[in-house]
């Protein structure tokens, strides 16, 4: 679908949004990306939104990323007799590897690699960050802490380790069966949750072989602190602000925010912003001042994508939060400031014949009157390139693999038209013309870009800049064979 901005949209699915007209309103409204939450919901589920989503690909002839998000070695607690406890400032409190249920003094935490890992003054955090303990004294079957901030514990709460580097593997059974499970069904983007480095990575790249493009949500110091590497292995980004705000104070989280939005954008990988964007939508019809603010910010960052998760999956306004990002990002991106930001914010260019080619189709585009960026792309590393450029014209990627159109969908500006297997340069421009055409890009009298690597199929051959009409019978009798 022809959008009239740049940045992505990513919309979480859940009890709030799972039928059909839901799914459909949801991307007519401006939802770029779909995500399927793996912590919530059954397979059955996440196959039936699945079904629908291609569905409505399929209608609309518009492709659409789907990001499964695995849940990752999220730790919990065990259960209470009483199902709950009113934990007081100062009072001692243990966790153990005991399987009964627990009480005021003590409860069940299933995880012995943790106790292996603690030491006397680590910090354990409970329900997202609300209570807090200080180890005391710890030995492989428990942990004595001390209540540092107080409040109430109950059944299976999640639980944060910040200052410990776990020695945990990335994935949890239940992550390697979720992750085979949606990579059978087809998705595009596998979410990595709790990455504490490169090597994470790697290990659900292994496992998911080339079936989906992978990930890393930063949420933890440690993946703050081994970001060159985790952003090096990793196909994209997100700045998963909900447990990196309780994993580090918050105040830490708008700097990481801008820092990684910009190591991302200088690296050509994807980047989304996520998490409390729209907060109070869950609600109410009207965002606040502050969250309106938050998702400019992010996009005048430079952003590739902004998220909504609780907003649109289980809140009671799913199509307005769209909207509201929709209309949020329309208007900073029509503000000649947004345009200032962006290019003073673009890094030094690559040395490669692409990074060349890229920057060209940018600034004859910026320079004429030239309304859009055609780019031939099979891996989607030239669409990536181009788009890194941020030009102030569309990018439209012509790709005949459909993985990769899908893919592209997560990224800045990419509009993702599939075309067949081409052989030659001129059908390819003849393609271009059209795919501008049909898509409200240019009319007849305008010219466009077009870049492709000759020979075609081959990734990595980015090599040709063409300026031509958008009326392809001036095509056929112009250009060369
Ligand atoms: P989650 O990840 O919603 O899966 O926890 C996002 C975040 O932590 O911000
Ligand atoms: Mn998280």
């Amino acid at each position: 679908m022809r959008r009239q901005r740049n940045v992505k949209i990513v919309a979480t699915l859940g009890p709030a949004s799972s039928t059909y007209e839901m799914i459909r309103a949801l991307h007519e409204a401006g939802a770029d990306v779909f995500r399927l939450n793996m912590s919530h919901g059954s397979h059955e589920e996440v196959r039936e939104r699945h079904r629908i989503i291609r569905q409505v690909e399929r209608e609309l002839e518009s492709p659409i990323a789907i990001l499964a998000d695995l849940q990752g070695p999220k730790l919990r607690v065990g259960t209470f007799i009483k199902g709950a406890e009113e934990l007081e400032e100062g009072a001692a409190f243990t966790l153990d590897l005991d399987e009964v249920p627990g009480d005021a003094t003590r409860v069940f935490l299933p995880h012995p690699e943790i106790f292996a890992a603690l030491t006397p003054g680590s910090s354990l955090l409970v329900n997202d960050g609300k209570i807090r303990l200080r180890v005391e004294t710890c030995d492989e079957r428990h942990a004595a802490c001390v209540v540092v901030a107080g409040g109430t514990i109950s059944d299976r709460k999640g639980v944060n380790v910040p200052d410990v580097v776990l020695p945990l593997a990335a994935l949890s059974p239940k992550d390697r069966d979720d992750l085979e499970f949606v990579c059978q069904l087809g998705v595009d983007w596998l979410a990595l949750s709790f990455v504490q480095r490169a090597g994470d990575v790697e290990e659900a790249r292994a496992l998911a072989d080339g079936r989906a493009a992978i990930l890393s949500k930063i949420e933890k110091p440690a993946a703050v602190e081994q970001f060159e590497d985790i952003m090096a292995a990793s196909d994209g980004i997100m700045v998963a602000r909900g447990d990196l705000g309780v994993e580090l104070p918050v105040s830490a989280v708008p700097p990481i925010q801008k820092r990684l939005v910009r190591y991302c954008r200088a690296a050509a990988k994807p980047v989304i912003v996520a998490t409390q964007m729209l907060e109070s939508m869950i609600e109410s019809p009207m965002p606040t001042r502050a969250e309106v603010s938050d998702v400019a910010t992010a996009i005048y960052e430079g952003t590739d994508a902004i998220m909504l998760s609780a907003e649109s999956a289980a809140g009671q306004y799913p199509i307005e939060a769209v909207q509201t990002m929709d209309r949020v990002a329309t208007e900073v991106e029509n503000d000649p400031t947004y345009s200032q930001i962006i290019a003073a914010s673009r890094s030094a260019q690559g040395t490669t014949v692409a990074d060349g080619i890229v920057a060209a189709a940018r600034e004859i585009a910026e320079k004429t009157n030239i309304r859009v960026i055609c780019c031939f792309t099979e891996s989607g590393t030239t669409a990536l390139l181009t788009a890194r450029e941020r030009p102030g014209v569309p990018i439209i990627a012509m790709t005949s693999k459909r993985g990769t159109a899908r893919r592209l969908c997560l990224s800045w500006g990419c509009n993702c038209v599939m075309t067949e297997e081409l052989e030659r340069f001129k059908m390819a421009v003849v393609n271009a013309a059209r795919a501008a055409r049909a898509g409200g890009f240019a009319t007849k009298e305008d010219q466009i870009v077009v870049t492709a690597g000759v020979p075609f199929n081959q990734p990595g051959t980015t090599n040709i800049l063409r300026v031509a009409p958008s009326d392809e019978r001036l095509i056929y009798s112009t250009d060369p064979e």
